[in-house]
């Protein structure tokens, strides 16, 4: 357990992590806490119910949708209380409490200490962040070591019901060992009966979504600063074998020092060798080689990026339509018009990226070479 904290209080130290103002965020928790907030097993208003969000139709994608047996019961089981000798056991087994091992059953005994290691009564509950579709964000501190987190609070439920738990399960797995400024840190989960709680990095700025609505499009400063750190934080899950596969907006939060952060894994997959072929994401950001169920890879996220650049700088994205057929046909087609005003290097980008042949699609390497990207990423360059 101390372990844990060390390393939390570590990355705290770390400037890529949040660079929060303890103050202010120990106010905002102090003041909550007056108020006794409860975390209450309300049922939770679905994300259409916030008009911040864009209407979403995402693709059911059927193995997900399976529920998973038994789930509640085995974590019940893994509940039960461990005698101090396992504990020492474990403290000097792991090296890094939030790193799962190949092994599946080291991996299966020490998911089930992790879920144990934390409690609701080692963090004081501040402010809500948000509301999912699943349960709701809160501020949140952990008491010994003060770190300010985002303490997601996930209704089981909830996720019963929308057969989501193994999404759930690959995104702790996956984003549990994922390390890069621009990837939000999953410290850790831990659960009671009925909820499942995820101890995230905190996002001082909250989501791009919101920031891209309210200013209605990013400069081109902006946007190829911000396009050059999703595909670093890209490059570096490539190479973790993770493809991410929602790159979108919403799925990107913004740290108190403007660092962005990719976040929810949910639809994200390790692929070791084999392509896959599942259909899952957001509708606007489908990449042709998915609508046409073909077997697909990690060049998926360069067209995301590409929907998302193009959204950075427009307003919209590219082939948004009233009809999800129209939106399909346009994809297929990569029927997309990009305006006059945008320079001629943020075109040249999209037009790269936005290629039905994913093997055509500039790599995220050559991308960081681009000269548009250079142009206001170069250290050298005062833009
Ligand atoms: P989600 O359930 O992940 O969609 O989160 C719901 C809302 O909570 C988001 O729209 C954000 O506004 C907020 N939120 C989620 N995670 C964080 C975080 N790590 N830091 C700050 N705000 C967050």
């Amino acid at each position: 357990m101390s372990k844990v904290k060390n390393m939390m209080k570590k990355s705290r130290k770390l400037k890529d992590t949040t660079n929060q103002n303890p103050k202010s965020q120990q106010a905002k928790i102090n003041k909550t806490t007056k108020k006794k907030k409860k975390l209450t097993a309300t049922s939770n208003n679905s994300k259409q119910q916030s008009n911040k969000k864009r209407k979403i139709k995402r693709i059911p994608k059927s193995k997900d949708k399976q529920k998973t047996k038994n789930s509640t019961k085995n974590n019940k089981s893994k509940g039960k209380k461990k005698s101090n000798k396992e504990k020492e056991n474990y403290e000097q087994k792991k090296n890094n409490h939030q790193m799962i091992p190949e092994n599946t059953e080291e991996k299966q005994q020490q998911q089930a200490k992790m879920g144990k290691m934390w409690k609701l009564s080692d963090f004081e509950i501040g402010r809500p962040l948000g509301r999912g579709k699943f349960g709701n964000v809160y501020l949140a501190r952990e008491k010994k070591s003060k770190y300010i987190v985002a303490l997601k609070v996930l209704f089981k439920k909830e996720l019963q019901k929308g057969g989501v738990e193994h999404q759930l399960r690959r995104e702790i797995e996956i984003q549990s060992r994922l390390r890069h400024p621009n990837v939000l840190r999953l410290f850790g989960y831990f659960y009671d009966e009925n909820r499942i709680f995820l101890i995230l990095e905190y996002a001082g700025k909250g989501e791009l979504y919101k920031k891209l609505c309210k200013l209605g499009h990013f400069d081109e400063k902006t946007c190829s600063q911000y396009i050059s750190s999703l595909a670093s934080a890209l490059s570096y899950c490539h190479s973790k074998h993770v493809i991410h596969r929602d790159i979108k907006p919403e799925n990107i939060l913004i740290s108190i020092n403007g660092d962005l952060k990719i976040a929810d894994f949910g639809w994200s997959v390790h692929a070791p060798n084999s392509r896959r072929n599942t259909m899952c994401g957001t509708l606007d950001y489908l990449p042709p080689e998915m609508i046409l169920g073909k077997a697909h890879d990690q060049n998926v996220d360069l067209w995301s990026l590409g929907v998302l650049l193009y959204e950075f700088l427009v307003g919209t994205p590219p082939f948004e339509t009233e009809g999800h057929q129209e939106t399909y046909r346009k994809i297929v087609k990569t029927d997309f018009v990009i305006p006059e005003y945008i320079s001629s290097g943020a075109k040249d980008l999209i037009k790269k990226l936005l290629l039905k042949d994913p093997k055509k699609r500039i790599s995220l390497e050559l991308l960081q070479q681009h000269p548009w990207i250079l142009k206001y990423n170069s250290s050298n360059n005062e833009n």
